[in-house]
Protein backbone atom coordinates (compact mmCIF):
# COMPACT_ATOMS: atom_id res chain seq x y z
CA UNK A 1 0.00 0.00 0.00
CA UNK A 2 2.35 2.20 1.18
CA UNK A 3 4.94 1.49 -1.67
CA UNK A 4 2.04 1.77 -4.05
CA UNK A 5 1.51 5.17 -2.63
CA UNK A 6 5.33 6.20 -3.20
CA UNK A 7 5.03 4.60 -6.68
CA UNK A 8 2.34 6.83 -8.06
CA UNK A 9 3.99 10.12 -5.97
CA UNK A 10 6.84 9.22 -8.07
CA UNK A 11 5.96 8.69 -11.25
CA UNK A 12 3.50 12.29 -10.55
CA UNK A 13 6.60 13.68 -9.88
CA UNK A 14 8.41 12.65 -13.14
CA UNK A 15 5.24 13.75 -14.98
CA UNK A 16 5.76 17.19 -13.78
CA UNK A 17 9.26 17.74 -13.81
CA UNK A 18 9.60 16.28 -17.79
CA UNK A 19 6.91 19.05 -18.43
CA UNK A 20 8.28 21.98 -16.47
CA UNK A 21 11.79 20.92 -18.44
CA UNK A 22 9.60 21.49 -21.78
CA UNK A 23 8.29 24.47 -20.62
CA UNK A 24 11.51 25.95 -20.11
CA UNK A 25 12.76 24.84 -23.24
CA UNK A 26 9.92 25.72 -25.53
CA UNK A 27 9.74 29.31 -23.67
CA UNK A 28 13.23 30.29 -25.57
CA UNK A 29 12.26 28.68 -28.90
CA UNK A 30 12.71 31.49 -31.38
CA UNK A 31 13.43 33.82 -29.11
CA UNK A 32 16.76 35.95 -29.03
CA UNK A 33 20.12 35.70 -27.12
CA UNK A 34 20.23 38.66 -24.79
CA UNK A 35 22.21 36.94 -21.60
CA UNK A 36 26.04 35.28 -22.54
CA UNK A 37 28.29 33.48 -19.34
CA UNK A 38 31.66 33.17 -21.23
CA UNK A 39 33.69 30.96 -18.71
CA UNK A 40 37.36 31.01 -19.37
CA UNK A 41 39.74 29.39 -16.84
CA UNK A 42 43.08 31.22 -17.37
CA UNK A 43 43.20 35.05 -16.43
CA UNK A 44 46.03 35.98 -19.55
CA UNK A 45 42.92 33.93 -22.12
CA UNK A 46 40.00 36.44 -21.02
CA UNK A 47 42.11 39.65 -20.68
CA UNK A 48 42.33 40.86 -23.68
CA UNK A 49 38.54 40.11 -24.43
CA UNK A 50 37.83 41.28 -21.56
CA UNK A 51 39.46 44.78 -22.70
CA UNK A 52 38.26 44.78 -26.26
CA UNK A 53 34.37 44.68 -25.13
CA UNK A 54 35.52 46.94 -22.46
CA UNK A 55 33.88 45.09 -19.99
CA UNK A 56 33.82 46.19 -15.84
CA UNK A 57 35.49 44.31 -13.27
CA UNK A 58 32.14 43.71 -10.80
CA UNK A 59 33.56 42.56 -6.95
CA UNK A 60 29.94 41.69 -5.84
CA UNK A 61 28.73 39.03 -8.43
CA UNK A 62 30.50 36.20 -6.62
CA UNK A 63 31.04 35.13 -2.99
CA UNK A 64 33.62 37.12 -1.59
CA UNK A 65 35.26 33.67 -0.07
CA UNK A 66 35.56 31.94 -3.98
CA UNK A 67 38.79 33.17 -5.72
CA UNK A 68 36.31 33.86 -9.07
CA UNK A 69 36.31 36.71 -11.31
CA UNK A 70 33.20 38.35 -13.07
CA UNK A 71 33.43 41.13 -15.53
CA UNK A 72 29.87 42.42 -17.16
CA UNK A 73 29.18 44.55 -19.76
CA UNK A 74 26.56 45.20 -22.40
CA UNK A 75 27.29 44.32 -26.14
CA UNK A 76 24.65 44.72 -29.10
CA UNK A 77 21.89 44.80 -26.01
CA UNK A 78 23.40 41.73 -25.14
CA UNK A 79 24.46 41.12 -21.43
CA UNK A 80 27.91 39.97 -21.53
CA UNK A 81 29.37 38.34 -18.27
CA UNK A 82 33.18 37.34 -18.47
CA UNK A 83 33.89 34.33 -15.49
CA UNK A 84 37.49 33.53 -14.94
CA UNK A 85 38.40 30.73 -12.08
CA UNK A 86 41.19 33.77 -10.43
CA UNK A 87 44.30 32.06 -8.87
CA UNK A 88 44.96 29.69 -6.44
CA UNK A 89 45.43 30.95 -2.52
CA UNK A 90 44.05 27.46 -1.22
CA UNK A 91 47.58 25.76 -1.94
CA UNK A 92 49.34 29.39 -2.24
CA UNK A 93 50.57 28.88 -5.60
CA UNK A 94 49.11 31.92 -7.15
CA UNK A 95 48.75 29.67 -10.53
CA UNK A 96 45.27 30.26 -12.66
CA UNK A 97 42.68 27.75 -10.61
CA UNK A 98 42.88 24.97 -13.71
CA UNK A 99 40.94 22.20 -13.67
CA UNK A 100 36.84 20.60 -13.33
CA UNK A 101 36.46 21.69 -9.53
CA UNK A 102 36.87 25.33 -10.11
CA UNK A 103 35.71 25.40 -13.35
CA UNK A 104 32.44 23.62 -12.65
CA UNK A 105 32.01 26.15 -8.64
CA UNK A 106 32.65 29.05 -10.70
CA UNK A 107 30.01 28.40 -13.71
CA UNK A 108 27.58 26.93 -11.36
CA UNK A 109 27.64 30.25 -9.42
CA UNK A 110 27.34 32.39 -12.55
CA UNK A 111 24.46 31.04 -13.32
CA UNK A 112 22.74 31.27 -10.15
CA UNK A 113 23.44 34.50 -9.24
CA UNK A 114 21.86 35.14 -13.45
CA UNK A 115 18.69 33.38 -11.46
CA UNK A 116 17.41 31.58 -15.34
CA UNK A 117 18.40 34.70 -17.32
CA UNK A 118 21.50 33.42 -18.98
CA UNK A 119 20.74 32.55 -22.18
CA UNK A 120 24.04 30.47 -22.95
CA UNK A 121 27.50 30.03 -21.82
CA UNK A 122 30.52 29.51 -23.67
CA UNK A 123 33.37 28.15 -22.65
CA UNK A 124 36.31 29.56 -24.20
CA UNK A 125 39.73 28.07 -24.15
CA UNK A 126 43.16 26.39 -25.13
CA UNK A 127 43.35 22.48 -25.96
CA UNK A 128 45.28 19.90 -27.13
CA UNK A 129 44.06 18.28 -30.60
CA UNK A 130 44.72 14.75 -31.55
CA UNK A 131 46.13 14.59 -35.68
CA UNK A 132 43.71 11.44 -35.75
CA UNK A 133 40.77 13.60 -36.24
CA UNK A 134 42.46 16.05 -38.47
CA UNK A 135 43.69 18.88 -35.35
CA UNK A 136 46.36 20.79 -35.89
CA UNK A 137 47.70 23.45 -33.82
CA UNK A 138 46.09 27.00 -33.54
CA UNK A 139 42.71 25.06 -35.19
CA UNK A 140 39.57 26.56 -33.37
CA UNK A 141 37.33 24.06 -32.47
CA UNK A 142 33.43 24.55 -31.31
CA UNK A 143 32.16 21.65 -29.21
CA UNK A 144 29.47 19.04 -30.43
CA UNK A 145 29.53 17.49 -26.34
CA UNK A 146 32.12 16.58 -24.07
CA UNK A 147 33.09 13.97 -22.45
CA UNK A 148 35.29 12.92 -19.00
CA UNK A 149 38.28 10.39 -19.76
CA UNK A 150 39.66 9.87 -16.29
CA UNK A 151 36.53 8.93 -14.26
CA UNK A 152 36.52 5.21 -14.57
CA UNK A 153 34.35 3.46 -12.28
CA UNK A 154 34.28 -0.29 -13.53
CA UNK A 155 30.43 -0.93 -11.96
CA UNK A 156 28.02 -1.15 -14.95
CA UNK A 157 25.48 1.38 -13.52
CA UNK A 158 28.12 3.63 -12.77
CA UNK A 159 30.05 3.58 -16.17
CA UNK A 160 28.18 6.17 -18.15
CA UNK A 161 28.11 8.32 -15.22
CA UNK A 162 31.83 8.69 -14.90
CA UNK A 163 31.99 8.96 -19.17
CA UNK A 164 29.45 11.69 -18.23
CA UNK A 165 28.83 12.55 -22.07
CA UNK A 166 26.79 16.07 -22.42
CA UNK A 167 25.77 17.42 -25.80
CA UNK A 168 26.99 21.04 -26.77
CA UNK A 169 24.00 23.19 -28.14
CA UNK A 170 24.23 22.75 -31.84
CA UNK A 171 26.18 25.57 -33.33
CA UNK A 172 27.30 24.67 -36.88
CA UNK A 173 25.92 27.43 -38.68
CA UNK A 174 28.46 29.57 -36.29
CA UNK A 175 31.33 27.04 -37.18
CA UNK A 176 31.04 27.67 -40.65
CA UNK A 177 31.00 31.62 -40.08
CA UNK A 178 33.92 31.57 -37.89
CA UNK A 179 35.33 29.35 -39.77
CA UNK A 180 36.14 26.63 -36.78
CA UNK A 181 36.13 23.21 -36.61
CA UNK A 182 33.25 20.61 -35.16
CA UNK A 183 34.18 17.98 -32.55
CA UNK A 184 33.77 16.12 -29.05
CA UNK A 185 36.24 17.58 -26.37
CA UNK A 186 37.31 15.07 -23.41
CA UNK A 187 38.46 16.43 -20.06
CA UNK A 188 40.02 15.28 -17.07
CA UNK A 189 42.28 16.89 -14.53
CA UNK A 190 45.84 16.11 -16.27
CA UNK A 191 47.37 18.23 -18.83
CA UNK A 192 49.74 14.90 -19.73
CA UNK A 193 47.65 11.53 -20.15
CA UNK A 194 48.31 8.10 -19.40
CA UNK A 195 47.89 4.80 -21.31
CA UNK A 196 44.19 4.11 -19.69
CA UNK A 197 43.25 8.02 -20.77
CA UNK A 198 44.42 7.19 -24.59
CA UNK A 199 41.94 4.66 -24.72
CA UNK A 200 38.87 6.77 -22.91
CA UNK A 201 40.15 9.65 -25.30
CA UNK A 202 39.76 7.46 -28.46
CA UNK A 203 36.32 5.75 -27.11
CA UNK A 204 34.96 8.75 -26.47
CA UNK A 205 35.69 9.94 -30.14
CA UNK A 206 37.81 12.89 -28.93
CA UNK A 207 39.43 15.79 -31.38
CA UNK A 208 40.56 18.03 -28.30
CA UNK A 209 41.21 17.61 -24.82
CA UNK A 210 40.96 20.03 -22.14
CA UNK A 211 40.54 19.97 -17.89
CA UNK A 212 37.16 22.01 -17.85
CA UNK A 213 34.83 21.57 -20.74
CA UNK A 214 32.64 18.08 -19.23
CA UNK A 215 33.03 19.96 -15.46
CA UNK A 216 31.01 23.11 -16.89
CA UNK A 217 28.78 21.16 -19.39
CA UNK A 218 27.56 19.24 -15.70
CA UNK A 219 26.66 22.78 -14.40
CA UNK A 220 24.58 23.87 -17.19
CA UNK A 221 22.88 20.60 -17.31
CA UNK A 222 21.71 20.78 -13.91
CA UNK A 223 20.31 24.42 -14.52
CA UNK A 224 19.13 23.58 -18.04
CA UNK A 225 21.27 26.45 -19.52
CA UNK A 226 22.57 25.71 -23.23
CA UNK A 227 25.85 26.15 -23.73
CA UNK A 228 28.94 25.17 -25.99
CA UNK A 229 33.06 25.46 -26.20
CA UNK A 230 35.43 27.19 -28.00
CA UNK A 231 39.02 25.56 -28.02
CA UNK A 232 42.16 26.56 -29.49
CA UNK A 233 44.48 23.83 -30.14
CA UNK A 234 47.86 24.75 -28.60
CA UNK A 235 49.52 20.77 -28.88
CA UNK A 236 48.85 17.87 -30.57
CA UNK A 237 47.76 14.72 -28.14
CA UNK A 238 49.08 12.01 -30.23
CA UNK A 239 51.90 13.68 -31.68
CA UNK A 240 55.73 13.43 -30.65
CA UNK A 241 56.30 16.29 -28.58
CA UNK A 242 55.96 16.83 -24.82
CA UNK A 243 52.42 18.40 -24.62
CA UNK A 244 53.63 20.70 -21.74
CA UNK A 245 56.75 21.95 -24.19
CA UNK A 246 54.62 22.31 -26.95
CA UNK A 247 51.49 23.68 -25.06
CA UNK A 248 53.90 27.05 -23.91
CA UNK A 249 55.71 27.16 -27.45
CA UNK A 250 51.54 27.83 -29.16
CA UNK A 251 50.48 29.58 -26.12
CA UNK A 252 50.73 32.85 -27.62
CA UNK A 253 49.65 32.14 -30.94
CA UNK A 254 46.81 30.20 -29.65
CA UNK A 255 45.86 32.74 -27.17
CA UNK A 256 45.57 35.49 -30.44
CA UNK A 257 43.99 33.02 -32.41
CA UNK A 258 40.96 33.13 -29.76
CA UNK A 259 41.19 36.68 -29.26
CA UNK A 260 40.36 36.52 -32.72
CA UNK A 261 37.82 34.54 -32.78
CA UNK A 262 35.66 35.42 -29.24
CA UNK A 263 34.61 38.93 -30.86
CA UNK A 264 33.24 36.98 -33.84
CA UNK A 265 31.26 34.76 -31.83
CA UNK A 266 29.55 37.19 -29.69
CA UNK A 267 29.12 39.23 -32.42
CA UNK A 268 27.15 36.56 -34.58
CA UNK A 269 25.16 34.94 -31.71
CA UNK A 270 23.84 38.27 -30.01
CA UNK A 271 20.36 38.52 -30.65
CA UNK A 272 20.45 35.12 -32.95
CA UNK A 273 18.06 32.25 -31.39
CA UNK A 274 19.67 29.40 -30.68
CA UNK A 275 17.80 27.60 -33.60
CA UNK A 276 19.83 29.89 -35.86
CA UNK A 277 23.30 29.04 -34.15
N1 LIG B 1 50.90 26.20 -16.93
C1 LIG B 1 49.99 26.82 -17.82
C2 LIG B 1 48.61 26.28 -17.60
C3 LIG B 1 48.48 24.88 -18.04
S1 LIG B 1 46.97 24.18 -17.65
C4 LIG B 1 50.06 28.32 -17.64
O1 LIG B 1 50.08 28.80 -16.52
O2 LIG B 1 50.09 29.04 -18.64
C5 LIG B 1 46.31 23.94 -19.21
C6 LIG B 1 45.11 24.75 -19.55
O3 LIG B 1 45.02 24.68 -20.95
C7 LIG B 1 43.80 24.16 -19.01
O4 LIG B 1 42.87 25.18 -18.75
C8 LIG B 1 43.34 23.24 -20.14
O5 LIG B 1 41.93 23.28 -20.32
C9 LIG B 1 44.05 23.74 -21.38
N2 LIG B 1 44.81 22.74 -22.18
C10 LIG B 1 45.59 23.04 -23.25
N3 LIG B 1 46.15 21.94 -23.78
C11 LIG B 1 45.71 20.88 -23.06
C12 LIG B 1 45.95 19.47 -23.12
N4 LIG B 1 46.74 18.91 -24.03
N5 LIG B 1 45.34 18.68 -22.21
C13 LIG B 1 44.56 19.22 -21.28
N6 LIG B 1 44.29 20.54 -21.17
C14 LIG B 1 44.86 21.38 -22.04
Amino acid sequence: MFLNFCQTYLTLFAIIASLQVKIVKSLSMGEPIRNVVIAIAMEAEADPFVKHLSLESDDDFFPKTTPFQAFRGQYKNCDVTVVTNGKDDVYGTGVDNVGTVPAALAAFLALNKLDGKADLLINAGTCGGFKRKGAEIGDVYLTTAAANHDRRIPIPDFIPYGIGKIDSANVSNLASEINAKLGICTTANSLDKHDVDDAQMEQNDASVKDMEAAAIAWSCALTDTPHFGIKVVTDIVDGDKPTEQEFFENLGAAAKSLQESLPKVIEYVCGRSHEEL
